[in-house]
């Protein structure tokens, strides 16, 4: 790990060392939240510090944080509870969100990545769903969604709100009280936490959907042992990304910013996603003309540089990324685009080496 330059955040971040030590030091013990003996009270005592951690971070009531294994198991369990009643979700959702039931009715996207609203008033008038699913911010091009208009939008016909904000957390301010979401799907893996950890996050709607019944674990809303070390990294991993939010952000902006020039001075026509709308400051990215973004992550993986692309690569093939098509661009544009995503220990020098090695290799080519 030290000799590689690591630039692909958004799909799974190092974990944080003081995360790691807590991490390990619980997994040192046999704790179990429901047992009445000591260590079953040592137990609760740190899913309840997590969960109140969770609760402040984006502004919700701490008995409404349910614990589970990360965000695929939250999206699938909203998705599934409102199945019956219709469901609209984005066409730049994350796969968990698109496949999570046989049919859902897509709300189209603008060409500049957010939801088309007049197609959702519309959709929402015509077919009214009982559940609206929108992500915050996109995990490949970092754009960011009108969450308080799509809220009201929603409200107006009846429609519950559920959010993924898997890629917003740590990054933005989520306030699920003033922007009206009734559901949040979170993961700890995305903010400096363990994987297979996450939570969904109910809103004042007093709805709970569940997708596991058994023991009466998480208030009888997602049964299963809880992961005890993996909650308590995930609270502490939120508190830290929370208190360092602001310097974080602009930390991120100055990088995307250098970034954005330097790109632009070694090819002048590579185009970069999101720019013109509001986006996260950690995410980039951009398509190269003519060149295949397999080629170049190859070339640069050569020289230990880890970025992704945004098209999904199943046995060998190249499938165009969902998303940009939703935006309107044509396969060979969702195919070639690459994706540089930062994080907390992200340094300057980690964009020298991208952008040396970048240069390097669009010369070549
Ligand atoms: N939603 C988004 C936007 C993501 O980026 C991811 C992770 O790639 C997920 C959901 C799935 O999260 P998890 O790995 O916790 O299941």
């Amino acid at each position: 790990m030290k000799s590689l330059t690591y630039l692909d955040y958004n799909a799974t971040c190092p974990i944080r060392a003081e995360v790691t030590s807590l991490v390990l030091n619980i997994m040192g013990e046999p704790l179990n939240g429901s047992a009445v003996h000591s260590l079953g009270r040592k137990g609760r005592q740190y899913i309840e510090k997590a969960r109140a951690q969770l609760a402040k971070a984006v502004h919700a009531d701490t008995n409404n944080v349910i614990f589970n294994s990360g965000a695929t198991e939250a999206n699938n369990t909203v998705l599934k509870h409102f199945e019956k009643g219709g469901v609209l979700v984005s066409a730049t959702e994350h796969p968990s969100v698109l496949q999570a039931l046989e049919t859902v009715t897509i709300i189209p996207s603008t060409a500049s990545g957010q939801v088309d609203l007049n197609a959702l008033e519309k959709l929402l008038e015509a077919e009214k769903p009982a559940l609206v699913s929108i992500m915050i911010a996109n995990n490949e091009t970092g754009i960011i969604q009108p969450i308080s208009e799509i809220s009201k939008l929603s409200r107006k016909y009846g429609a519950f709100l559920h959010c993924d904000g898997v890629q917003a957390l740590g990054r933005i301010e989520i306030n699920m009280m003033e922007m009206g979401i009734d559901f949040l799907s979170i993961s700890a893996h995305k903010i400096g936490g363990p994987q297979g950890v996450g939570a969904l996050i109910l809103g004042l709607c007093g709805e709970t959907p569940t997708l596991l019944n058994g023991g009466g674990q998480e208030k009888k809303a997602r049964a299963g042992t809880e992961n005890i070390a993996g909650i308590a990294g995930f609270g502490l991993a939120c508190e830290i990304a929370e208190k360092c939010r602001q310097e974080y952000t602009s930390k991120m902006h100055q990088l995307r910013t250098t970034l954005a020039s330097e790109l632009i001075k070694i090819k002048r026509d590579i185009f970069i996603y999101g720019q013109d709308c509001e986006h996260l400051e950690n995410t980039l990215m951009f398509h190269v003309p003519n060149i295949s973004s397999q080629t170049i992550l190859m070339a640069l993986d050569l020289d230990g540089i880890c970025v992704s692309n945004g098209s999904a690569c199943t046995s060998g093939t190249v499938k165009p990324s969902h998303v940009l098509k939703a935006m309107g661009a044509s396969d060979e544009e969702a195919s070639s685009a690459i994706r540089i995503s930062m994080g907390w220990s992200t340094q300057e020098e980690d964009l020298h080496k991208f952008i040396k090695s970048f240069k390097k290799i669009c010369d070549r080519i």
